[in-house]
């Protein structure tokens, strides 16, 4: 059936207050940005709820795309009904009649939170099941396991007849609870924990360590497409990409070899910090899966996270490896992160790297090396280079500027 409107309903229905009207302004301009390509839409804000009202344009396109923004619970093509019973029997008859198959069983449930409505709910099922009985031949109703449930929605305003209701993504609008600097590897794991943060409503930046020319620029386009696939999600986002060479062979040269991946991993989190802090994130968001690899047992996320104290969040730690995977197939960035172009890690794995690290050797051995390791680390966030990415890739100077001109409003997308 051609619907012309759509219901959204906004998730964390346990918001209140203050934080309610934020949530839903958030949500609000994010789900305008996302569905900006599509230029024949129209919104409407009423009562906490948005309806979209779709003017020609296609609603397999619209609903994919709406099924990807976060602290959307769900959203149904709805036909709108004056509140009068025989306007009312009409909606419920046109949803029936633009089923893509014709049913054999059915069920109506009304719902009145207009209480001033002339007939009860009970009244109403009724009234509405005989109207669609009568006009529908072989249908039969079906209280206990109908094939189709049409739903009526008595509200003040209108009334609401739907049977579609499609499950949103969740969560927070991106921006409702801050902002996380991640560190973004070229590998499966981060990417899904980019995502999942920003379903918590994090705004993000990534941030990159490179060892060119030891890492070629295809391990570092690489990254750059998948922070492309995490605008796609989040709208534009920061992109730090850090020199990281120095440092690493200096690691390699003073270091221990079995510790090597430990001292990496700190000073990572040092340069994440503070870019970090130059930019007003709260936390660091990391890939790390409980397990997974020599540098994720607990005793190494305890050596490596004590070296910073902003918040540590690693998002899939619980996960198993098999979701992480299935959970990259779906949000698209698994094609991208299989891809063989090394990372600045791959290049100086030990043989046998520590899956316990000592938190005072690995001090000391920081001791001895104390200024050069913290000019270096200086050096490397003075040298780092920050692009701004958004879903189509670089955003050229042109649009940057453009972009710098524009309110909060159009931050996202
Ligand atoms: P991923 O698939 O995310 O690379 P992984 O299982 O390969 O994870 P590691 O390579 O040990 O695990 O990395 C653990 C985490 O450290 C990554 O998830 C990422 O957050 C961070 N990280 C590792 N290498 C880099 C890098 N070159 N730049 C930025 N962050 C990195
Ligand atoms: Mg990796």
């Amino acid at each position: 059936m051609n619907y012309n409107l759509i219901l959204v309903r906004f998730g964390e229905l346990t918001i209140k207050g203050r934080n309610r009207r934020r949530f839903e302004s958030l949500m609000f301009t994010n789900i305008k940005q996302a569905l900006a390509s599509f230029s024949k839409l129209e919104f409407e804000r009423s009562y906490g709820r948005l309806f979209i009202h779709l003017n020609g344009e296609n609603f397999d396109a619209v609903s994919e795309r709406l099924s990807e923004i976060f602290g959307l619970s769900s959203f149904s093509p709805v036909v709108r009904a004056e509140n009068k019973v025989e306007a009312i029997q009409d909606a419920a008859l046109q949803v029936m009649r633009g089923l893509e198959r014709t049913p054999k069983t059915f069920k109506v449930t009304v719902r009145r939170t207009w209480k001033d409505f002339p007939h009860d709910s009970q009244q109403m099922n009724h009234l509405v099941g005989a109207h669609v009985l009568r006009n529908t031949p072989d249908l039969k109703v079906d209280v206990r396991n109908p094939e189709i449930e049409l739903k009526v929605d008595i509200q003040a305003e209108a009334t609401f007849v739907y049977c579609r209701v499609i499950p949103g993504a969740g969560g927070f609008p991106i921006g409702m609870n801050g902002k996380a600097m991640l560190l973004l590897s070229g590998g499966i794991d981060s990417p899904v924990a980019g995502w999942m943060a920003m379903r918590k409503g994090l705004e993000i930046e990534a941030v990159h360590f490179h060892s060119y020319p030891f890492t070629s620029e295809q391990a570092t386009e690489k990254v750059v497409s998948l922070t492309q696939r995490l605008a796609h999600y989040g709208g534009r986002l920061k992109l730090h990409l850090v020199p990281f060479t120095e440092i690493q062979t200096m690691l390699a040269q003073k270091g221990r070899e079995n510790l090597i991946i430990t001292l990496m991993r700190r000073s990572m989190l040092r340069i994440a910090e503070k870019l970090a802090e130059r930019s007003g994130a709260l936390a660091l968001v990391t890939g790390d899966s409980l397990g997974q690899v020599a540098s994720q047992t607990l005793g190494s996320m305890n050596v490596i996270g004590r070296t910073v104290s902003l918040p540590l969040l690693r998002p899939l730690v619980m996960m198993d490896k098999l979701d992480i995977i299935r959970q990259a197939e779906k949000i698209g960035t698994y094609e991208t992160s299989i891809l063989p172009y090394e990372d600045c890690c791959t290049l100086f794995v030990p043989k046998s790297p520590a899956t316990n690290p000592n938190l005072h050797v690995v001090e000391r051995i920081e001791a001895g090396m104390k200024a050069e390791l913290e000019r270096l680390i200086e050096e490397a966030v003075a040298g780092t280079e920050t692009v701004l990415i958004d879903s189509r890739g670089r955003v050229p100077a042109a649009r940057k500027a453009e972009a710098a001109g524009t309110a909060d409003e159009d931050r996202w997308f």
